[in-house]
């Protein structure tokens, strides 16, 4: 099958030529004649999103996983980790289950970000404080063997911390710091212990000051650590998240942080336990406090474009970049053998169409 696209981004250059698709793979680039219009990408890869299209993961069954995967998919997304808030445990046990229960359908769900509940309580953010725990590894592997977890955020700094996070990466889960009051160097030694990313940085964490940089100064600095940021408009002010975007670079993954009320209206929705009040883009609870956001990966991408990167640039931040994180070379890759998970974007970087395994997952009308 021809996408009859005009160029595609393959391996980070603009090839281009049509893109041939055979078998659930990508057969050929720049292929010729090129089609009409349109630009293939890697499918987008969401490192966290607690829900979307009324569905809010925490409290999903399988059925309302598909649906919500249908939606993101008109957003451009072909893989994302389902992720769960902090949750009595109770909670944490169904939504693990329901997820494994989940058939593979639409884009691929690839396992359960923990948000918690090992968070700081002076950074909770929307987490509900009196769910956060202190870390406590038997309860991981409990949750682990009712469903998978693939990511786990936590804050270093509580008691047993960076233990935890040495488990976890000897378990094959990706650790994040966030929610966090680490100093720099507890977050140092967190990244020395096997934590790769800082979770939505320069938000719910201790701040970065002249001598007291915090997480976010040493993930912005350190060459082996992912930064995942939630560039809406909202949660960093333009310039806040232009700084972010020239120190972090190809470490830099856009992450939607979505609620169920992305991809709907202005309203009020659940997020885990909280009730969230959406308008004019943000999302907070009752306090005024941000609890999540409304942007699809697609206009992340469209406003890291505007702050200055290049289209392949803004891309990569939803797809290598991702991928790389979560140790998957199958994924957020276009290239001849890959698998045909692809994003066709049109001119102003809108999504006209998605394929995962090379099945139509959107098209535009
Ligand atoms: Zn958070």
């Amino acid at each position: 099958m021809r996408l009859g696209v005009a160029a595609a981004l393959a391996g980070g250059e603009l090839v281009a030529g049509d893109v041939l698709v055979a078998g659930g793979s990508v057969d050929a680039v720049g292929v010729r004649p090129a089609g009409r219009a349109g630009l293939a990408v890697p499918g987008f890869v969401d490192l966290q999103v607690n829900g979307f299209a009324g569905v809010d993961f925490l409290a999903a069954g399988p059925s309302d996983h598909l649906r919500a995967g249908e939606a993101l998919a008109a957003t451009g997304v072909t893989a994302y980790l389902p992720t769960f808030i902090t949750a009595p445990v109770p909670a944490y046990r169904d939504a693990l289950r329901a997820l494994a229960a989940t058939p593979e359908r639409g884009p691929r769900r690839l396992g359960a970000h923990l948000e918690g509940p090992f968070l700081s309580r002076a950074w909770p953010g929307a987490h509900p404080p009196e769910h956060l725990l202190e870390p406590d590894l038997a309860l991981v592997d409990e949750l682990r063997a009712l469903g998978p977890v693939a990511t786990m955020t936590l804050a270093p700094e509580l008691p047993g911390g960076l233990e935890l996070v040495e488990a976890l990466t000897a378990r094959g889960i990706v650790v994040h710091v966030g929610h966090t009051d680490a100093d720099a160097a507890t977050a140092h030694a967190a990244f020395d212990r096997g934590a790769r990313a800082l979770t939505h940085v320069h938000n719910a964490h201790r701040r970065f000051a002249a001598r007291d940089p915090g997480p976010a100064g040493v993930a912005l600095v350190r060459p082996d650590v992912t930064v995942t940021a939630i560039v809406d408009g909202v949660h960093l002010a333009p310039e806040t998240a232009a700084g972010v975007w020239l120190a972090a670079r190809e470490r830099l993954c856009l992450i939607s942080d979505a609620i169920a009320a992305a991809g709907r209206g202005d309203g009020t929705y659940r997020l885990g336990e909280a009730e969230v009040h959406v308008a004019g883009g943000a999302c907070r609870l009752a306090d005024g406090r941000l609890a999540g956001s409304v942007v699809t990966l697609d206009r992340a991408v469209r406003e890291l474009a505007a702050l200055g990167a290049t289209t392949a640039e803004a891309v990569h931040a939803v797809t290598a970049a991702p991928a790389r994180l979560l140790g998957r070379p199958d994924l957020g890759r276009l290239a001849p053998g890959a698998r045909a998970d692809v994003t066709v974007l049109d001119g102003d970087l809108r999504v006209v169409r998605t394929l995962v395994g090379g099945e139509e997952a959107f098209a535009s009308a």
